[in-house]
């Protein structure tokens, strides 16, 4: 049995949907108290792409999925030049609650959630590759001793056996500035560039780009507003 066949067969859930209704439940650790709730993923499940963030900030945690505050926007124009849109590829992050003053995870946070929920994931979506956005997902799908500036662009297998390269966070990007800041966005272009590459021989059919993009904050808003009534009843 494959590494990957072993992740989907310890799953225990026959389908994402019955995992989301799971993960939404979570109360497995701290972060849960000052979250609104765990947020899950967005994008299209059939994706031979997943991209895999650290955690949510405070919209991600108001609209339940990854990355679509001021980091995911810097996202989303990155993806744009090299040409891919958000629906086209799976998305979503190592730890599902929001840590509170939106502070990035510790590594313990990534390994405790990421092997209840984000394992699952994988062996439910099965992507050809994987781009790890920041240190916390390079350190939680390579290993603990990673580093994202020594290990950038480099491809490595994650612990599910799958094919990944890792590149910096967008919310780094953000705190950038200068030399520096241009220097940067170009690595994670150039990054983009060679998963798109990999894709071409792993995916050759799978069309990475839908013109003109859906807005994410649009095709989320049912969820923000249910999430919002559950904040206020206590739910
Ligand atoms: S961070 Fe992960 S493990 Fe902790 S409560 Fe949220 S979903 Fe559960």
């Amino acid at each position: 049995m494959s590494i990957m066949d072993q992740f989907a067969s310890q799953t225990g859930f026959p389908s994402l949907t019955d995992l989301e209704t799971a993960l939404f439940a979570c109360t497995a650790c701290p972060l849960r108290d000052k979250a609104i709730g765990p947020t899950s993923y967005n994008g299209d499940p059939r994706s031979p792409l997943m991209l895999v963030g650290e955690g949510p900030g405070g919209v991600e945690d108001e609209y339940g999925v990854p990355l679509v505050g001021p980091s995911g926007q810097l996202l989303d124009k990155a993806l744009a030049r090299v040409g891919i849109s958000r629906d086209r590829v799976y998305t979503s992050n190592v730890v599902k609650c929001r840590p509170a003053g939106n502070r990035t995870p510790t590594v313990e946070e990534g390994e405790f959630c990421a092997a209840r929920w984000l394992d699952a994931e994988i062996a439910l979506v099965q992507p050809k590759i994987i781009i790890a956005l920041g240190s916390v997902a390079l350190k939680y799908l390579y290993h603990a001793k990673a580093r994202i500036t020594a290990d950038r662009g480099k491809w490595f297998r994650t612990r599910h056996d799958i094919a990944a390269i890792a590149t910096y966070h967008p919310a780094y990007l953000l705190r950038l500035t200068g030399e520096q800041e241009r220097k940067a966005k170009w690595e994670v272009v150039h990054d983009f560039e060679a998963a798109i590459n990999e894709l071409k021989t792993l995916a050759p059919n799978w069309n990475l780009k839908t013109d003109p993009p859906p807005d994410l904050l649009t095709l989320y808003a049912d969820r923000r507003e249910a999430r919002k009534q559950s904040a206020k009843t206590g739910g």
